[in-house]
């Protein structure tokens, strides 16, 4: 059977912020902010998304800092547009497509 509706994730690497040490590799390095998300989807192509969440993770091992405030970063917008908007685009193709038609059996019953 295939799958109509599903749900997947992906994650944005947002960009350098800062460089301090890391726990785990035992020395300074790059730590980038990623914006993780997660979306459902109609056909694998329309899409809204249901969760976001901000991490701040070392560039090289990939260790999360969690004890930092989510503030200063960037919104949404790097989400793919059918990810973030395809579920609402969806929606409206399938009324533009039925609402006429709809109207035009509504007029032909009341004649
Ligand atoms: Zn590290």
């Amino acid at each position: 059977m295939i799958a109509v509706f599903g749900k997947a994730s992906d994650r944005i690497d947002l960009g350098y912020f800062e460089t301090r040490y890391c726990e785990k590799c035992q020395q300074k390095r790059p730590f980038h902010w990623f914006l993780h998300y997660l979306y459902i989807h109609i056909f694998f192509l329309f899409g809204a998304v249901v969760k976001k969440q901000y991490y701040l993770t070392c560039k090289n091992c990939e260790t999360i800092v969690s004890d930092l405030p989510m503030a200063d970063v960037v919104n949404s917008a790097r989400i793919p547009f059918l990810r973030r908007c395809g579920l609402i685009l969806w929606i409206i193709i399938i009324l533009a497509i039925l609402v006429p038609g709809l109207i035009k059996e509504y007029q032909a019953i009341l004649g």
